[in-house]
């Protein structure tokens, strides 16, 4: 036996590179792919798929400042150092963020399991339904606390929630006034995006204390907040009143602990409630994700943004759930919509759900006493020891006044570990959690240089400070959900049971094109539950927060590098969000430069529909440009309408590549013809992950772009949520990113959603630019093979210059259905009983499937889609051949349950057809995955809405 060569220990590699992990084709299988293809590299499809005009010349890397990769351990360790760098405080800072514990069951079994932080939206709502079923219990929660019957399935946080309640109230009352009136003791980050939104709307924000009463004059919406951001606890009952009598709706801004406690909004007559659900389970994580919540009276619930999960039935009429009023899922309706809201806070919503479920009723009663009674002895001891508090009526936070004292307090307390309010010079807030000891409250008096003796005693002397009138009579909780998993054996069994239910990452391929449901790590998830990252309140000082604000720092350096921008904010917690700041920020621009009256916004027809919600919510115009015949812009009606808006032209916002899937030849002209007429070019980056190392919009034409993190830098999509999406600019527009002064925040917390971003920071650490060039091209080679694999089955509806698609192909099956009845519903269905997620349906084009396969997938599970879609064109031919009826076939009868076997059978194909469809064989293919329900039936549940729980002889019948 010969010896093995020597290669010296310097470069030996230690471990396999993370893109080989994170890429799934092997060298092997992608050559495969590449001669199906009919390319020889990589490089060669670069060279054939993309319009020489994008790329970049010499390439990003050229120009990169990108450090060179790092393996899974060497990435944790730095990752570890920064947040050694973090000072986690006992957080008594409260201000809407509240220190809380995550029951580990569930930061195991939800937060931290790929069964609920790796599935996506449920639109298939059949092999959805653990999630739906954890979001109505969300629902219930909300409803049942907040006293009002309709609550959707969260909001991104509070104050953009506090933001969609106050259009709500515009549109959904009678007044025609501009004017809505906040109470002045809101929080300050909910005011901050009252005002970036209310502006552009036109609606004038009248922030009013209200003690003294409504103010004078006409308003069609109140905001009152119940607590106040002081603590203060005032029945809003009068107010309410008071201002439906002057033709006005009411939302209250209110704590759902307090509630467990306090008579809820719905009882004292408000027509809306919003908050935040954080304080029930969910990190802090430096200010998000959390998922925000909005509750509506029953007459309102058609107004409601977002998504709500309600209940009907299924083909054999068996209680079921689904998204409710998809036409409240606002931004379909395009300019026309009433809010952008699209990705949501899915898994905050659930892990809120699932504290409601372990703590119950009694727990979370429990839980708010002891928060209380810790409030009411800070506060005792405070004023025994001769310090005045300013507020008598509170649920957690004491507000305490220390004539010029309170920076010598703050900086006490922050010495002795715990981080407080710091309101004004004269003035201290202390907020009470579930977290807060007496040892917490000893070292909260000695930085105020107040003794207490015996601190049992002086609870003994120390009443309750929560205003008799306002006590909680009425029940919450009752369904039994809410009582059957106390133990953690039952609880544990309970979310298995309802993981089960449905199709994530874990399971199988998630084709959705234009979501990009790619490999989420588990070295890039760890990291987002340390407690040096979870556990930071968003307000501490710079310092505290040292090591994630550099985390902060570099990755949005990479995000413009890698963008080809010059300057990024993390703020927006989702692409709309982004979107959002994008527009607003090409607005102040062209305020800046006297320009103000540019107010048209051309979107293509194909765009998603958030680019033309984001529009109307920025105060522009929509003007919607044609889609040639090859998919493309239509470069003529775009010149047209250049020339016609020429002078009020503010902004195209185009894909790219575009939602067609193709890498579009023109689009530096697009731009430059843009340019030439003084408008903007806002690039949506949903799209990035057929571009990143190739082609950066910044140098191709794009003024902004909003990134989805969660689509191309692998945070996972949590059921619908979290999502980041930031947004990039260049450089004469950075003056105008959100939170910097000309244009206002557009999130809760400054960073947004940093909770979760150690995941997206992770990801390129380990890639680097090759890494990510190469996740890039395989993403398209993987498109470009499930393209010509199927093409010959199902028409590709878009190819590029060459044939080639980019990162995702349309299939296009309406004219199967036109020849043959079976609809691109009928196959997303069929994919179900292959225990396969189905495509994007009737997105961007109805009738059509878009396939987006990432490059996470390897060639055994791409050729396992390509097979079940055969298989199923092989099943659409039977039926145009008329050997089954088009009301009576596998595909119309899918998705099969196996109690739909068990019963009596009537149908022309075979139950063994039904449940293995042809290349799953029983016992071979042992991932047979029985879908827990059969097809929905979603205008059934649209007439009888129900939004909460059910009885339970609901689910019996
Ligand atoms: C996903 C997507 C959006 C919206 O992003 P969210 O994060 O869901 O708000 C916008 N545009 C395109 C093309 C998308 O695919």
């Amino acid at each position: 036996m010969s010896p093995e060569p020597h290669v010296p220990l310097t470069v030996l590699q230690r471990g396999t590179p993370f893109a080989d992990r994170h890429i799934g084709p092997r060298a092997d299988d992608l050559d495969r792919m590449l001669a199906t293809i009919g390319v020889g590299s990589l490089d060669e499809l670069a060279d054939r798929a993309l319009p020489a005009t994008i790329r970049d010349g010499s390439g990003v890397a050229a120009s990169s400042s990108l450090p060179a990769p790092v393996s899974e351990a060497e990435m944790l360790a730095e990752l570890r150092a920064l947040a050694a760098r973090n000072t986690v405080a006992v957080p008594m800072i409260g201000l809407g963020y509240a220190g809380t514990q995550t029951p580990p069951v569930i930061r195991r079994h939800v937060l931290e399991n790929p069964a609920w932080y790796t599935a996506y939206t449920p639109y298939q709502p059949e092999i959805s339904q653990g999630r739906l079923e954890a979001l109505l219990t969300f629902q219930t929660t909300v409803s049942d606390l907040t006293g009002l019957p309709v609550a959707g399935a969260s909001l991104l946080d509070e104050a953009t929630a506090a933001a969609e309640a106050m259009t709500l109230l515009r549109r959904a009352g009678k007044s025609t006034s501009p004017r809505f009136v906040v109470d002045a003791d809101t929080l300050p980050q909910t005011l901050e995006v009252l005002r970036t939104r209310a502006e552009p709307l036109g609606i004038e924000l009248d922030v009013a204390d209200l003690g003294a009463g409504l103010p004078d004059g006409e308003f069609f919406g109140l905001l009152v907040s119940y607590p106040g951001a002081s603590g203060a606890v005032t029945g809003p009952a009068g107010l309410i009143e008071a201002a439906h009598e002057r033709g006005a709706l009411v939302a209250v801004a209110a704590d759902l602990l307090a509630l467990t406690l306090l008579t809820p909004p719905g009882e004292l007559g408000a027509d809306a409630a919003v908050g935040t659900t954080q304080r029930f389970g969910v990190p802090l994580g430096f200010g998000g994700p959390h998922a925000g919540y909005l509750s509506v009276q029953q007459k309102l619930a058609r107004q409601l943004p977002g998504r709500l999960v309600g209940l009907t039935r299924d083909a054999d009429g068996n209680p079921a759930l689904r998204l409710a009023l998809q036409t409240r899922e606002q931004h379909i309706r395009r300019e026309k919509a009433t809010s952008n809201i699209c990705t949501a806070q899915v898994l905050l919503a659930v892990v809120a759900a699932c504290y409601a479920v372990y703590h119950g009723p009694d727990g979370l009663r429990a839980i708010a006493r002891r928060v209380h009674r810790m409030a009411a002895v800070l506060a005792g001891g405070l004023r025994s020891g001769g310090v005045e508090i300013v507020h008598e009526a509170f649920f957690d936070t004491v507000t305490a006044r220390v004539p010029g004292r309170a920076d010598a307090v703050v900086t006490a307390a922050h010495d002795a570990g715990i981080a407080l309010r710091r309101v004004s010079c004269d003035v201290v807030g202390i907020a009470c959690s579930e977290l807060t000891t007496i040892a917490h409250l000893e070292a909260v008096w000695a930085a105020f240089g107040v003794a207490v003796g015996s601190v049992d005693d002086l609870d003994a002397a120390t009443a309750d400070a929560l205003p008799e009138a306002l006590r909680r009579e009425s029940e919450y909780l009752t369904h039994p959900v809410f009582h059957s998993h106390r133990s953690e054996t039952s609880l544990m069994r309970w979310l298995r049971r309802l993981a089960d239910a449905d199709l994530a990452l874990d399971r199988t391929m998630i084709p959705l094109g234009s979501c990009t449901m790619k490999l989420n790590a588990t070295a890039e998830m760890e990291p987002i539950t340390w407690p040096a990252f979870a556990d930071l309140h968003p307000f501490v000082p710079a310092a505290d927060a040292a090591g994630t604000l550099e985390m902060i720092a570099d990755l949005e350096r990479w995000l413009a590098e890698l963008t080809g921008y010059a300057a990024v904010s993390l703020q927006p917690n989702a692409g709309s969000q982004g979107e959002l700041s994008g527009l607003l920020a090409i607005a102040a621009y062209h305020r800046s430069r006297g320009e103000a009256h540019r107010d048209v916004c051309l979107i293509p027809a194909s765009a998603h529909g958030t680019n033309a919600a984001s529009a109307v919510m920025a105060g522009m115009r929509v003007v919607v440009v044609a889609t040639a015949p090859s998919g493309d812009v239509d470069l003529d009606d775009l010149r047209a309408k250049i020339a016609e808006h020429a002078d009020r032209l503010a902004a195209l916002m185009i894909t790219y590549p575009s939602t067609h899937g193709v890498y579009e030849e023109h689009v530096r002209d697009v731009c430059d013809a843009v340019h030439a007429a003084g408008g903007q070019v806002y690039v949506d980056g949903a799209n990035l992950n057929a571009l990143v190392g190739l082609a950066r919009p910044g140098a191709f034409g794009g003024d902004v772009s909003h990134l989805n993190l969660h689509k191309t830098f692998c945070i996972p999509h949590g059921g619908g949520g979290p999502g980041v999406g930031p947004v990039a600019v260049a450089e004469h527009l950075a003056p105008f990113l959100p939170g910097r002064g000309v244009v206002g925040a557009v999130s809760a917390a400054p960073y947004g959603s940093p909770g979760v971003l150690p995941i997206s920071w992770a990801y390129i650490r380990m890639m680097g630019l090759p890494g990510l060039r190469r996740a890039t091209l395989t993403a398209v080679a993987a498109a470009n093979y499930v393209a010509r694999r199927l093409g010959e089955h199902y028409p590709v509806l878009y190819t590029g210059p060459g044939g080639y698609v980019a990162h995702e192909c349309i299939l296009d099956l309406r004219r199967i259905t036109k020849e043959t009845g079976v609809t691109v519903d009928d196959v997303a269905k069929r994919l179900a009983d292959y225990g396969l997620h189905a495509p994007t349906m009737s997105f961007p084009v109805a009738g059509t499937l878009m396939v987006e396969p990432t490059e996470s997938e390897d060639l055994a599970e791409l050729d396992r889609f390509v097979e079940a879609m055969i298989g199923i064109r092989g099943e659409i031919d039977r039926v145009a051949a008329g050997e089954w009826p088009v009301e009576d076939n596998p595909l119309r009868g899918a998705p099969h349950t196996a109690a739909c076997l068990a019963d009596k059978w009537d149908h022309p194909y075979t139950r063994e057809l039904a449940a293995y469809p042809t290349g799953v064989t029983p016992g071979v293919h042992d991932r047979k995955v029985w879908p827990p329900v059969r097809r929905i039936d979603g205008a059934h549940g649209d007439r009888n809405l129900v939004c909460s729980c059910p009885p339970v002889a609901a689910y019996g019948s």
